[in-house]
């Protein structure tokens, strides 16, 4: 399983890249691999690079398909067993309750709110325009409490190149191509980055996808920041969020596969296996790039959901990420609710008796999940 999961977060990995992130001995790896070379999960390729044979190590379709049926049997086992322990006691680990008064119990998701890649680039936003005048391309984060206190320390934000007037510049967190960095330089600014690491593994990703021979497919929304500076440096691509998009695919020998990196990972693998059906007689290689913060934020609301009557979700409204969580809490509580701080909480959403869970997106700040809290805790004080 450790050999499966860390070869279905990359293209290829080396033999000793393998050893050393698994702690091995070469035999030990070595009688591992050549069991799953055997059941035909695992394809192993070899080269000589400077006198040196050289080893690697790549899923094979069957690999893939086999690895995502085994991760998703696992997760339809896991939810199950947490919410019959949730039918007997609430789940602590999972979700930390907030019981407030006879009747109604608070939840928040366990993981919820900005991501550390957010966070890492507002912080630098603050360093950088301290130094001299700042404008930050395009919307650093969705939410407009944080920009109003960025514009007020004089950040500018624009989404063309021509009319930015500052000379110094900056990339947000969700990365840009090649093109639009050489595009910024060549217009004379000084270009500060604060594209997120993960987003930085995605281009990498997607990168080898296509020197590989792969026709690269990304599952995400078309025009957002995020897929333009995913897709850009390529001479072809696709970009799919459905089936309908599938369906309008052209048939290709190799399709490589990777992802926005704030879709839900569920979603992304129904696709994957329905390119798969689409067009069975293709290769496609899924590598997967949705980060990590995203995953516990998207489990931590299900769960969440799972064990709430009224559900609040936080985030700003052109938030893609906040989007996808109503979507995912929707699926398993049938009261729920967007909004963007304490005053969009209105009286009669709360019930008298039962649970109200409370996620928020990867934008949203501390201090405006808090405030939406206290908004319910004053409400249910004058029930
Ligand atoms: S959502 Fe994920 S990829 Fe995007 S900035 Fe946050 S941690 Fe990075």
């Amino acid at each position: 399983m450790a050999i499966m999961s860390m070869l279905a977060a990359a293209v290829e990995l080396s033999f000793t890249e393998l050893r050393d992130a698994l702690g091995m001995t070469d035999g030990n790896l070595t009688t591992h691999i050549h069991t799953l070379r055997k059941a035909g999960y695992v394809a192993v390729a070899k080269s000589v690079q400077d006198n040196r044979s050289h080893t690697t190590c790549s899923q094979t379709a069957a690999g893939r398909r086999a690895f995502s049926e085994y991760v998703a049997f696992l997760e339809v086992i896991v939810k199950q067993a947490r919410w019959l322990e949730n039918k007997t006691q609430p789940n602590e680990l999972l979700t930390q309750p907030l019981p407030y008064k006879a009747g109604i119990t608070l939840l928040r998701a366990e993981h919820l709110g900005m991501c550390f890649g957010v966070r890492d680039a507002i912080t630098m936003v603050r360093k950088e325009v301290a130094a001299r005048p700042l404008t930050v391309l395009g919307e650093l984060v969705h939410n407009a409490t944080v920009l109003d206190d960025l514009g007020q320390r004089g950040v500018q934000f624009e989404n063309e190149l021509d009319r930015v007037t500052t000379s110094a510049a900056m990339i947000t967190a969700h990365g840009a191509s090649d093109k639009a960095r050489a595009r910024a330089r060549a217009a004379g600014l000084r270009v500060a980055d604060a594209t997120c690491p993960l987003v930085h593994f995605a281009h990498e990703q997607v990168r080898k996808l296509a020197t590989s021979g792969f026709h690269v497919v990304v599952i995400g929304r078309k025009g957002h920041v995020e897929v333009r500076g995913l897709t850009e440096d390529l001479d072809e691509c696709d970009v799919v969020l459905n089936e309908t998009d599938i369906d309008a695919l052209k048939a290709r020998p190799h399709f490589g596969v990777a992802a926005q990196t704030t879709q839900p990972i569920s979603r992304v693998r129904e696709l994957v296996d329905y390119l798969q059906a689409r067009f069975p007689k293709s290769e496609v290689r899924f590598v997967d790039t949705v980060c990590q913060p995203t995953k516990q934020r998207q489990g931590a609301a299900e769960e969440m959901a799972f064990q709430s009557d009224v559900v609040l979700v936080v985030g700003g409204a052109n938030s893609n990420n906040t989007a996808e969580l109503v979507r995912t809490c929707g699926k398993y509580c049938e009261s729920v609710y967007h909004v963007q701080g304490p005053d969009d909480v209105c009286a009669e959403w709360i019930p008298e008796n039962g649970t109200l869970g409370i996620t928020a997106g990867t934008s949203t700040p501390d201090e405006t999940i808090d405030a939406v809290e206290s908004r319910v805790r004053e409400m249910t004080k004058f029930q």
